[in-house]
């Protein structure tokens, strides 16, 4: 029993070294579990996707689980930074490095390579995902309905485009998209399905939203895992998913402040410090977009009570002052007014970089 207070006190003040005080695999504070296998402390969620692979480790809670001397001294003998000197050491400079906030796919997706497949223990040149083209089959919503139908997807590295096809394939593809005007974000929740993907990219100044999902995510890890770098080669994540600062229902209205408000579904993109709008969640193209400029160029967000406004079913009013125009939306609790103001804030008191000038000139040509 002596031995069991010990050790578990051994433990405690084990991960809160510097070293040990971030989660092995995401970076959060205070992990709370550790892998015993492989002498790490990662968090809760991190916990999770190593439970789900036994043959390279075991987890244990360091304040619940009984541990033994031997395994403590394991533990005290290697640690996070150990760890990361050989299971990170090579890991190439445009790898995705998950986020404490970043969803299981991407989280899943490094522990797996660094653990179980060992792909950055050894410096390597060929690594499976520089490689040519790649296709696989993804069941994408229809523009117009609900409905998800299994269309064929090509990446080719070589041109640097995704391109899906309709069933008949001789009519060429569906669409052929820049993998550099592409954005895709995992959307398990919107989308209904477990690996459900968001691709959005531009047409003519236009945003389209592509929902998309993988059939075996599931049922089969492997061929997922084995499709989807390949689809969305994880060197090119930091390219292609960005997440969304927040996301959500508000009502709008529209120019003169006089017209009825309509709920419409909003996105804030902050790194093209856009402000889209779409009538549902899972419309393919926007009804519109607001630019979100910097405070020195005239743009501000307030929280406010409108007065003089009909048609609103919510009253947690937030105005956004651009330079030629006056934003008001309406959120239905106060906890998203707040969530929207300071996610505003935040893209408002970024300074604008060159290319957001061209954005800003093409939005406000378009209106
Ligand atoms: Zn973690």
């Amino acid at each position: 029993m002596a031995n069991r207070e010990k050790n578990k006190k051994t433990l405690l003040e084990l991960v809160k070294l510097p070293e040990n005080s971030c989660c092995a695999d995401c970076g959060a504070a205070d992990p709370d579990w550790a892998s015993c296998t492989l002498g790490i402390f990662v968090c809760l969620n991190c916990s999770g996707t190593h439970r789900n692979l036994p043959s390279v480790s075991r987890i244990k809670s360091i304040r619940l689980d009984f541990w033994d001397d031997e395994l403590v001294q394991f533990m005290k003998a290697n640690g996070n930074r150990a760890a990361k000197n050989l299971y990170e050491k090579f890991v190439p400079v445009f790898y995705y490095q998950p986020q404490p906030d970043d969803c299981e796919v991407l989280r899943e997706q490094w522990i797996r390579a660094k653990y179980e497949r060992m792909e950055f223990t050894e410096e390597k040149t060929e690594r499976p995902y520089t490689a040519g083209v790649y296709e696989g089959m993804l069941w994408k919503k229809g523009k117009d309905n609900g409905q998800f139908l299994e269309r064929k997807f090509v990446l080719s590295v070589h041109d640097f485009t995704l391109k899906y096809y309709k069933e008949d394939e001789s009519k060429g593809p569906k669409a052929t998209i820049s993998v550099k005007d592409l954005n895709a974000t995992f959307q398990p929740e919107k989308i209904g399905h477990a690996y459900g993907l968001q691709i959005t990219y531009c047409v003519d100044d236009h945003t389209r939203n592509l929902f998309v999902y993988h059939k075996n995510g599931r049922v089969n890890l492997w061929n997922f895992l084995f499709f989807f770098p390949a689809l969305f080669p994880i060197i090119l994540i930091p390219w292609i998913t960005r997440s969304y600062l927040k996301e959500g229902y508000m009502e709008k209205t529209g120019p003169l402040q006089r017209e009825p408000f309509k709920k419409r579904w909003f996105i804030l993109d902050s790194l093209d410090r856009k402000l889209l709008y779409f009538k549902t969640r899972l419309d393919a193209i926007e009804l519109g977009v607001v630019f979100i400029g910097s405070e020195n160029h005239g743009y501000s967000v307030r929280e406010c009570v409108p007065k003089g406004t009909r048609g609103n079913k919510w009253k947690c009013g937030v105005i956004v002052e651009t330079p030629d125009r006056q934003f008001v939306f309406m959120c239905e609790q106060e906890r998203d007014q707040r969530e929207w103001v300071e996610a505003l804030k935040t893209v408002i008191s970024k300074p604008m970089m060159p290319q957001d000038y061209t954005t800003e000139a093409n939005i406000r040509r378009r209106r």
